[in-house]
């Protein structure tokens, strides 16, 4: 059906491939490209059956993103490298009139800030290009904004709280590790909290907020208020919202460690110069921490993560909870990686499937809850991320 083009050879990019490459009907021919050709070459390997090329690419330099693309001429171009490559690639995609999904929206090198200004700029562009840019497509933001886009579209007529609450109930074995690119994933949580409250944004210290959420086969955990990228899309898209917050668990000993890795520096953006040569600490970080790649083997246990939301239906209050639970263990004895990796590279493999199959194709720059949720609903039950509602339950609200 169509070709495309992966790029980026980490936890997600591992599963992406191992998932497209089961589908051979939809996924007719695949390239994996990143930074290091080796890493490609060795899940390439594991799957077999020649179905995976393999290239080299630096996705920060635009040139050699259009060559690889102008040689295999791919439908769509899946950008699971880090957040800082979004727009080379999609700057290599307008120019080879090729269209562009991923998980995690552009953030500039020397700011850690999450904010969709920089991709929705390029809407008239894609759209006069006749392209699609399908943004956010992994689990949160993903999976979190089609179920929101689910849940307004049958169970409510407007929906006015929403809570997206997410859970690793898994354990690593490791003294400290994280669940993906450690960079990006200590830049995401060490930030200010933020949340959406009456139209406006009411801004949190880091962890301020915290209480314990209940959640389905797992039980209480405690959750903590942070700023998460779907609530910018999802207030936009969902006017109607008073209210949108995002939880997350973290454990008393990954808090601990969080906390000395920020009082040392070692959280540090900024260059510093050692031996002189220029480091920046979280990169240094990065290279002495596990690799979340390599974390699946002994990891045990469950991800829980869905949306809770309130609203009006037919004139009356109503409740809904719809969520996905993922194990660990399952997702590494499928892929060779562990849920968190997991549960964002099905969402991109089921996103880019919606774009070829037509689905989800029009011109410009979208978010994914701007698109039908329901195929998307229905893949999501068919390649290994099942999801269940509640209605009319105790959303743990106050
Ligand atoms: P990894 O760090 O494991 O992998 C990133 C890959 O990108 C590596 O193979 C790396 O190459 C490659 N890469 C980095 N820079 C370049 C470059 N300049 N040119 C070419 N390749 C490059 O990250 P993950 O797989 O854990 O995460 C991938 C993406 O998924 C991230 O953007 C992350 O934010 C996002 N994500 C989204 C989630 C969601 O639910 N929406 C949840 C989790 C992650 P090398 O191997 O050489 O370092």
């Amino acid at each position: 059906m169509g070709k495309v083009l992966i790029i980026g050879a980490g936890g997600v990019g591992t599963v992406v491939a191992h998932k497209m490459a089961a589908l051979p009907e939809v996924f007719s021919e695949i390239m994996l490209a990143s930074r290091t050709k080796s890493k490609c070459d060795a899940i390439a390997k594991k799957i077999g059956g020649n179905r995976i090329k393999t290239a080299q690419v630096d996705a920060d330099n635009v040139p050699q993103l259009v060559a690889l693309i102008r040689s295999f001429k791919p439908d769509l171009v899946v950008n699971v490298a880090l957040p800082y490559q979004d727009l080379t690639i999609m700057d290599a995609c307008l120019e080879t009139e090729t269209s562009y999904l991923d998980t995690a929206n552009y953030e500039p090198k020397d700011e850690a800030k999450f904010e969709y200004k920089w991709q929705w700029a390029y809407q008239e562009r894609f759209k006069n290009a006749g392209i699609t840019a399908i943004l956010g497509c992994g689990f949160d933001p993903g999976v979190t904004s089609v179920f929101t886009a689910y849940a307004a579209k049958h169970h409510f007529d407007e929906i006015h709280y929403l809570d997206i609450v997410d859970c690793n109930a898994g354990d690593h074995g490791k003294a400290f590790a994280t669940n993906f690119n450690p960079e990006i994933n200590i830049r995401e949580v060490t930030q200010k909290g933020k949340y959406w409250e009456n139209g406006k944004w009411v801004e949190t210290e880091p962890h301020e907020i915290h209480k314990p959420l209940n959640y389905p086969e797992i039980g209480p955990k405690e959750s903590y208020l942070i700023y998460h990228e779907e609530l910018e899309s999802l207030v936009k898209n969902f006017p109607t919202l008073k209210r949108a917050r995002f939880w997350m668990t973290f454990g008393q000993e990954y808090l601990t460690h969080l906390r000395v890795i920020q009082n040392i520096g070692m959280a540090g953006i900024e260059p510093v110069m050692y031996e002189g040569k220029e480091i920046v600490p979280i990169q240094f970080l990065k290279a002495v921490l596990p690799n979340p790649g390599d974390l699946g083997e002994n990891y045990k246990g469950w991800t829980s993560i869905g949306c809770r939301i309130k609203g009006l239906k037919d004139g009356k209050e109503k409740t809904y909870y719809v969520y996905n639970n993922c194990s660990h263990e399952a997702a590494y004895a499928e892929t060779g990686t562990q849920a968190v990796s997991y549960t964002t590279g099905v969402p991109a493999m089921i996103g880019a499937m919606m774009y070829l199959k037509g689905l989800w194709k029009k011109a410009g720059v979208f978010n994914v809850e701007e698109f039908n949720p329901d195929p998307f609903m229905d893949a999501l039950n068919q390649h290994g991320l099942p999801w269940h509602e509640l209605h009319d339950v105790n959303l743990e609200f106050e």
